[in-house]
């Protein structure tokens, strides 16, 4: 029992910090709302920035016919498989493609292959933790700049310039403050440098760029991206990831990527829904227009009641309050007035600046959004 004392003394200790975690039952209800614990709330909380995961039906039968069964390199390799993946190059004009389990396996089972031990990663102080968590595993040297500081990124490639290879990864919409990254000046530092540069397209894949290419292809720079990974689980509402880039580069993966070698491949009845997200996203141009036009409308309302929303010019939009226990109390005081808003705090974001993120979706009335504000305005 002495284990069990001791992790629900560490765990009590973070209640009293207002850092504890729990899992609560939800379930989307359409039309940008959810049922949590029962209740009906707003959902400004969700990443189905599209409204794909509420509106994609369940693929038929003949499409999938098969679950699971093995690795990839044994005999998971399903047709589907091929069919998402060439999708996925043709929509980001690269030679090719690789599906991974989920985007957290795509980034600490490519990392590790780009990068090992004799090798530094230059990786923005805020990317995602499955970034971070791929950078521990390669045993690379770790330099982080700050954030979306290019300048600072310049200073240490300058000052660390003696490794085998150097890699450059960074979000290209940073998930908790929803600010956007110069993709531009990082192809121009990477070929200054001589660097391999990675970029996250989580959070922009499907919502940014023609047909939804992502921000790479918005701002014209993907030729000089070496590494572009994405996520399925985010704008095209189902799950899985990818890595796109050249043939070697794929070849490579194939070869030595821990986490698609050593897992069961996805069932091919999720790879059926990816391709037809893939397929209603790049068609839905609408859904894109509206989400924009939503994202416009939330920001401005929050700038007009005075809330701090950070750097935001996406659909990621935090209130920054600071204190975690206040941000919770403010969490709380939404979800009475019906309205899902998640308090994010310390580790996720760094000390001191805790908040309410707030993510708007394609779904979303502009009465409602309206009404958010007022709300969230008041509990503020
Ligand atoms: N990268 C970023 C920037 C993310 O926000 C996330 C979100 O969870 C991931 C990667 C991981 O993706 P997935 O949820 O598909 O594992």
């Amino acid at each position: 029992m002495v284990f069990e004392d001791n992790i629900a003394a560490e765990l009590s200790g973070l209640r009293d910090r207002s850092l504890f975690r729990q899992l609560r039952s939800a379930k989307p209800v359409g039309d940008g709302y959810i049922e949590i614990d029962g209740r009906r709330l707003l959902n400004l909380a969700s990443n189905d920035y599209l409204g794909l995961a509420e509106d994609l039906g369940i693929p038929a039968a003949s499409d999938y016919a098969a679950g699971a069964g093995a690795s990839r390199l044994i005999t998971g390799n399903h047709p589907t498989y091929t069919d998402v993946e060439t999708e996925v190059a043709d929509l980001k004009h690269t030679e090719g493609a690789l599906v991974f389990g989920s985007g957290y396996l795509a980034n600490i089972g490519t990392i590790p292959v780009l990068v090992s031990r004799h090798d530094a990663v230059f990786s923005d102080r805020l990317n995602h933790a499955s970034i971070v968590d791929g950078i521990r595993l390669s045993g690379a040297d770790h330099y982080r700049f700050r954030h979306l500081d290019l300048e600072h990124l310049d200073q240490l490639l300058t000052e660390h310039n003696t490794h085998r290879r150097k890699l450059i990864v960074c979000d290209a919409i940073f998930s908790m403050d929803g600010d956007v990254t110069d993709l531009s000046a990082l192809v121009d530092l990477k070929q200054k440098h001589d660097a391999i540069l990675m970029v996250d397209e989580a959070h922009s894949g499907g919502v940014y760029g023609p047909d939804g290419a992502g921000l790479a292809a918005a701002q014209k720079v993907s030729a000089g991206i070496d590494v572009q990974m994405g996520t399925f689980s985010k704008a095209y509402g189902c799950y899985g990831a990818y890595v796109a880039g050249s043939n070697v580069l794929i070849d490579y993966l194939v070869n030595k990527a821990r986490t698609a070698i050593y897992t069961t491949g996805l069932p091919p009845v999720v790879l059926s829904l990816v391709a037809e997200a893939l397929r209603v996203s790049k068609h839905d141009q609408w859904r894109r227009d509206r989400l924009m036009e939503n994202a416009g409308i939330f920001r401005g309302a929050l700038q007009k009641a005075n809330l701090n929303i950070g750097n935001s010019t996406s659909q990621i939009i935090p209130v920054i309050v600071g204190d975690a226990s206040r941000t919770l109390e403010i969490s709380d005081r939404l979800r009475e007035d019906g309205i899902a808003a998640v308090a994010i705090r310390p580790p996720t974001v760094p000390v001191n600046t805790a908040r309410i993120r707030f993510s708007v979706t394609a779904k979303h009335s502009r009465e409602d959004l309206e009404r958010a504000v007022d709300m969230i305005a008041r509990a503020c």
